[in-house]
């Protein structure tokens, strides 16, 4: 009887998994295999509130295996040497897996793949979760695109509109001894700062589908306004998902375009910002890809010169504690502390701040994310940044400083946004709120701070530390 065993890594999903559909075609016995190996991942091993992503999705995929009477090996060591004891144990003649685009995950995959070979080991990788991958797309010249709009231009010409793979299901699935719980990885914290995250989501395929039915069913509809209120269910919160593999674009796509299809034509949802917004995932990965390099390093080599301010312990703890003085920023890093994630149009704002007005270096900032989202994820966290901070690939021009009053004022006009974050400050008027600076005395009579800053003067700061740059 033929076995093969699949390694899982990032791509905690049955349906649309080309590595476990291929697996399953072609062997009577499938060994699903997770290796914990946190140190392969270095620099970027998984921050906290990763792993505690990571620890739910393991044992949602071990649940929808027991269904089906199987389970996750899951197991914790060196990739190599774990690989090649299962391989012996189980007999497995193929090794099947999807492939992953982070630099040091590429590096890890490249070896992995030419030592089991060297042992006769017959290894598939398979497309993993993006649309199309990062080396298949160049200008007409040849080159990595560095700019999204044309980038975009030739993705969704291109874009498949493929029916994703349906949920995969072994003939028998195989069950070796030594299986460890997934509590024994150690993932979980032990003082539980985690029960925000725990109301806020599902971790796991049937999550992500459910998410996404709620998306299609609600705020995909009105998305192109939608997205930029916080106060509202406005986008689809599916980034986590996303970067989990637990549901891929492919699947998305298909389900909001035969939603859309059954609407009548005058009511139907453009479906395009929403699309646009998968592609610069998909540009981020594009990026990361043919510029491993810039997780750390500017994408612009000019802002090298950049003169930042000295890293300022305290002033970073204010930052990330949400303690800035800063209504919308405090609002957006306290739903980061409780939920594991911010709303876009605050992750620009509280960005802003940090590179801007506090002229923090954008990794400390990049550092802190990494850390505190679910949806950590270093393609898009790197572009993020980067974008905001002026210094990336078709990024905002370092001038553009984001005004967090005047920001609050059009995209949190009630401050609802604000006070669900900062109840202190809820029995006051939203007019207060989107000017605080003006008001210090009466939020501080609620034991809110002042603003760390001068909004106005930091600005000006940020712009003659830009303007030296210029002239270089
Ligand atoms: P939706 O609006 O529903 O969008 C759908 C999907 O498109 C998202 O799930 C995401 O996968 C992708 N997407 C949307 N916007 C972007 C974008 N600007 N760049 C790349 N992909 C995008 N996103 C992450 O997934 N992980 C990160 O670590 C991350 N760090 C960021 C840091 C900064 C400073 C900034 C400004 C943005 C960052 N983003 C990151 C991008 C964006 O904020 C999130 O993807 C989005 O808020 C997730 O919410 P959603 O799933 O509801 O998005």
């Amino acid at each position: 009887m033929s076995t093969a065993l699949v390694l899982f890594r990032q791509d905690f999903r049955l349906a649309d998994n080309a590595a476990l559909t291929a697996a399953c075609r072609a062997h009577a016995r499938v060994l699903p295999v997770y290796i914990h190996a946190p140190s392969e991942h270095a620099p970027w091993q998984p921050g906290a509130a990763s792993r505690w992503w990571l620890h739910h999705s393991l044992q949602a995929l071990r649940g929808q295996l027991a269904t089906q009477g199987g389970d996750l090996h899951v197991t914790a060591g060196h990739t190599l040497d774990t690989l090649r004891t299962l391989i012996r144990t189980s007999g497995a003649s193929e090794i099947h897996w999807n492939r992953r685009y982070e630099p040091a995950a590429i590096a890890c995959d490249t070896a992995l793949k030419a030592a089991l070979r060297e042992d006769g080991i017959v290894v598939h990788s398979h497309a993993g979760g993006l649309w199309s991958e990062p080396w298949t797309l160049a200008t007409d010249t040849g080159q990595p695109y560095r700019v999204f709009t044309p980038f975009w231009r030739k993705l969704r010409t291109r874009l498949p509109n493929p029916v994703p793979l349906p949920a995969a299901r072994a003939r028998e699935w195989l069950c070796l001894p030594g299986s460890l719980p997934t509590a024994a990885l150690g993932l979980l914290p032990t003082l539980r700062w985690d029960i925000g995250l725990e109301a806020s989501w599902t971790p796991g395929e049937a999550g992500a589908q459910e998410l996404l039915e709620i998306f299609a069913d609600d705020a995909v509809l009105d998305y192109a306004k939608g997205r930029d209120l916080p106060a509202r269910h406005g986008t689809s919160r599916l980034s986590p998902h996303l970067h989990f593999g637990e549901i891929t674009p492919a699947q998305i796509q298909r389900i909001l375009h035969d939603r859309a299809a059954r609407i009548d034509a005058r009511k139907r949802p453009d479906l395009e910002p929403y699309l646009r917004e998968l592609g610069w995932r998909e540009f981020a990965h594009h990026l990361l890809f043919h510029f491993p390099q810039t997780p750390e390093a500017n994408f612009n080599p000019r802002f090298d010169g950049f003169p930042w301010a000295p890293a300022d312990d305290a002033l970073l703890a204010r930052w990330q504690q949400g303690r800035t003085g800063i209504p919308l920023v405090d609002a957006g890093m306290r739903e980061l502390w409780h939920t594991g994630w911010m709303h876009n149009r605050v992750r620009m704002v509280v960005a802003s701040f940090l590179t801007k007005n506090l002229r923090q270096h954008w990794r400390h900032g990049a550092h802190w994310f990494w850390d505190t989202l679910v949806d950590a994820d270093l393609a898009n966290n790197t572009l993020g940044w980067q974008w905001v901070a002026g210094c990336g690939a078709d990024a905002a021009p370092y001038f553009r400083v984001f005004n967090p009053y005047l920001q609050a004022a059009k995209f949190d006009p009630d401050a609802a946004y604000i006070k669900r974050w900062l109840p202190e400050l809820a029995p006051l008027p939203a007019k207060v709120l989107h000017e605080a600076g003006k008001h210090s005395a009466l939020l501080a009579a609620r034991g809110y701070p002042a603003p760390m800053v001068e909004l106005g003067a930091s600005r000006d700061a940020a712009l003659v530390a830009w303007g030296t740059l210029a002239k270089h």
